[in-house]
């Protein structure tokens, strides 16, 4: 049963296949099944593995983060779990529009401006970068979006907004393991309706995140730079999150 007391609506075609999740339709025009691969990538695809069990942890890990995120009060597409990998999502139009909240300096922020990875930033900052792998994700203000269409200026003050009320649920969860949640990316999509929805996924392929005490990433980062093995990692942070491991019987 659908959580809206409906049946499931059955699977119909591969319509968007990402670098790590694999898009379908369904008979109902309004949800897709959102699948989650095994595949990692970084660099904007020039750097490929495929990760044991890296799907199921990042489904797992989002569907729970998501019901996080709409309990603290901000809509998300995420419906239900279908299987360990597959996720029943409302369809949304992805706005081209990767938001980034920062609590602490790393990435791409520390070479744009020669800063050093590590200093906790007085308050979250939100930056917006243009969703677009050929073009490197280049980052952008709200007039970029505003004269070339990608979004409406009520939905930029959403899109802020949304973040930073997300940045604030996610710290409490995160800071309560142990974990500091250093930066994240976010996508929104706009639903049948015209209401703005988080979208794509919380992951840690899409946030920094490192023990508070030991400094050590827990996220994607193992794999961009060559830290260690991705899977044991995410099987890690799994295990922080849910009390049990992975292969642990349900
Ligand atoms: P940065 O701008 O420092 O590269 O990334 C900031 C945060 O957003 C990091 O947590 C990073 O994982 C996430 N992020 C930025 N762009 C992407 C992207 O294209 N894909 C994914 N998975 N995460 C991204």
């Amino acid at each position: 049963m659908g959580t809206n007391g409906g049946a499931v609506p059955e699977r119909q075609k591969l319509v968007y296949e990402g670098k790590a999740k694999q898009v379908y339709t369904t008979s109902d025009p309004d949800r897709v099944i959102v699948r989650f691969k095994d595949s990692a990538t970084a660099f904007d695809g020039a750097k490929k593995a495929e990760i044991t069990d890296k799907g199921r942890i990042n489904a797992g890990i989002s569907a729970f983060l998501m019901e996080k995120m709409a309990a603290a009060g901000i809509p998300t597409h995420f419906e239900q779990a279908l299987s360990e990998n597959e996720h029943l999502c409302k369809r949304v139009q992805i706005v081209p529009i990767e938001v980034v909240v920062r609590n602490v300096l790393a990435g791409s922020i520390c070479k744009r401006f020669g800063l050093e990875e590590g200093g906790t930033l007085p308050y979250p900052m939100v930056e917006f970068f243009y969703k677009d792998d050929a073009l490197h994700d280049p980052p952008m203000s709200d007039i970029h979006a505003r004269l070339f269409g990608w979004a409406e200026d009520w939905e930029l003050a959403y899109l802020r907004h949304a973040a930073l009320k997300v940045n604030a649920a996610l710290q409490d969860f995160w800071n309560g393991l142990g974990v500091t949640l250093v930066d994240f990316k976010l996508e929104f999509g706009r639903f049948s309706s015209g209401q703005l929805l988080l979208a794509d996924e919380i992951t840690p392929d899409g946030s920094r995140l490192w023990d508070s005490k030991t400094k050590q990433k827990l996220d994607k980062d193992v794999f961009r730079r060559d830290l260690g093995d991705l899977s044991d990692t995410y099987r890690q942070l799994y295990s922080r999150v849910f009390g049990h491991g992975v292969d642990a019987p349900q």
